[in-house]
């Protein structure tokens, strides 16, 4: 059969409610034209973010229902840490609320100011939190990770050469080293077996500590068992496994492939960084049995960790960005390509080439989405890291203007996608017509989430 279908059954539903075109016109103004401020009730399609908004299953439902709310030593603790090593094989399980926890108490115990971590390409927080340290992060990735239109199987693979010669000249200098798969900054792009063990083997050989960021660790597998020789015949659990086995730790956000709401965990090898991590832990966290997580939310995770390792899953999963991808490519809308594991980049600079850098045309293009079809995305370009120079108080422009559509997982069906495209292309449709926004007020951090824009021509 040619038609892949979503590999479950539904069996309870969440009414998503429909508004009219002038309905969300109004509710568009009043957000002051920032998606963030729109109440998700007022929204139909919600691809804001794949982070902790998935469906659980059935069994995970059903294990919550046995969650041991023990403060010490409970029952569900012990069956998260057994999921976690059977698929990391890692010593130490540390549970933790999500994954920035994991990253803040990693690099409090590791990283001294003025050091330098090298990764692919940082997440925000990793980024963040490596900075807070007063350490230096260093992004790695191959030249065609920067480039949107750029095919390459592995994207998000660290450039070996540029690693090689940081670490000769730095290598006192550098606490640990990281690599996130996928590589969510880039696209969601993935890292190769080879390149994982090639980084791997570099930082062994300076006897220095090897991290994934394993947030998308099972999308992660998945296209190494597509892409690159060797691995057609294994099974996902077996990649996983071995990416994991040639590092020394991980971080996760199991609001990704724990396929939960919330949770995350720090796991390592080095009994003394552990023990340093939970003392960390219960300052700030919880037990290092629950970590502030509930004993049911350790169960849920226990099941998501085992289901997200599903070829069935996977194979669905990832064709669902590749779907829509080839569906916006044919109708001559840009977009990252190839697309990634969990979201579709559309490059809104070659979708509105009229509308300059400054009045932030991903933001035009994820406002027309909600007027034309609520559906919500996120703008990736001068609104969130564009710069006011601090001379002539001028925008500066951001590299890329993207918009990121992120899909939960498990959560919406192929007509829903069907949807979308057919928004994005009615968009597209009218685009020439369509005019820019100004800031009328930006807060001085962070300005994407809570800054306030008008149409040009008003
Ligand atoms: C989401 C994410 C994090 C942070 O995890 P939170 O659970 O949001 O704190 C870190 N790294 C990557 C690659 C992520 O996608």
């Amino acid at each position: 059969m040619q038609t892949l279908i979503e590999p479950f059954r539904i069996k309870m539903v969440e009414p998503i409610r429909q508004t009219s075109a002038a309905q969300r016109a109004k509710i568009l103004e009043a957000a002051f034209y920032n998606p963030f401020l729109i109440h998700a009730d007022d929204i139909l399609i919600d691809f804001l973010t794949d982070s902790g908004t998935g469906a659980m299953s059935d069994r995970q439902w059903a294990a919550m229902m046995v969650g041991d709310e023990s403060y010490a030593g409970s029952k569900s603790f012990y069956k998260f840490e057994a999921a976690v090593k059977k698929i990391t094989g890692f010593e130490h399980i540390i549970p933790t609320h999500q994954g920035r926890a994991a990253e803040r108490i990693l690099f409090s115990i590791m990283v001294k100011p003025g050091q330098i971590v090298p990764n692919n390409t940082h997440f925000d927080t990793t980024r963040a939190n490596v900075e807070y340290n007063r350490a230096e992060a260093r992004d790695l990735v191959i030249p065609e990770g920067k480039v949107p239109a750029a095919i390459h199987p592995f994207k998000g693979n660290m450039d070996l050469d540029k690693l090689k010669a940081l670490l000769e000249e730095h290598h006192a200098t550098i606490p640990l080293g990281m690599m996130t798969v996928t590589n969510n900054s880039g696209g969601g792009q993935p890292v190769s077996m080879d390149n994982i063990r090639q980084a791997g083997a570099l930082f062994r050989s300076y006897k220095i500590p090897f991290f994934l960021d394993a947030c998308r660790f099972a999308e992660n597998a998945y296209f190494i068992k597509l892409r690159e020789k060797d691995y057609a015949d294994k099974s996902v659990t077996v990649i996983a496994r071995e990416m994991f086995s040639h590092a020394d730790g991980c971080t996760m956000s199991a609001k990704k492939d724990g396929m939960v709401n919330i949770g995350g965990f720090l796991a390592l090898n080095d009994g003394q960084l552990a023990v340093q991590a939970r003392n960390l832990l219960i300052l700030t966290e919880g037990f290092p049995s629950y970590g502030g997580l509930a004993g049911r939310d350790l169960e849920a995770l226990a099941v998501g960790l085992e289901e997200v390792l599903h070829e069935d899953y996977l194979k669905y999963r990832l064709r669902t960005a590749e779907y829509m991808g080839e569906r916006l490519l044919a109708a001559g809308i840009e977009i990252i390509r190839p697309t990634g594991g969990h979201a579709v980049y559309i490059d809104a600079k070659q979708f509105y080439p009229h509308i300059p850098p400054d009045q932030f045309p991903g933001q035009v293009l994820v406002c027309e989405l909600y007027k034309l079809g609520g559906i919500r995305g996120v703008e990736i370009g001068s609104v969130m890291f564009g710069k006011k120079d601090p001379a002539t108080g001028q925008s500066l422009a951001a590299d890329m203007e993207l918009v990121r559509l992120a899909f939960p997982r498990r959560m919406y069906t192929q007509s829903h996608f069907d949807f979308a495209i057919e928004t994005i292309k009615a968009a597209f449709a009218k685009r020439e017509t369509t005019r820019g926004l100004r800031i009328t007020w930006e807060p001085p951090f962070l300005r994407h989430f809570t800054a306030q824009f008008a149409p040009l021509d008003s």
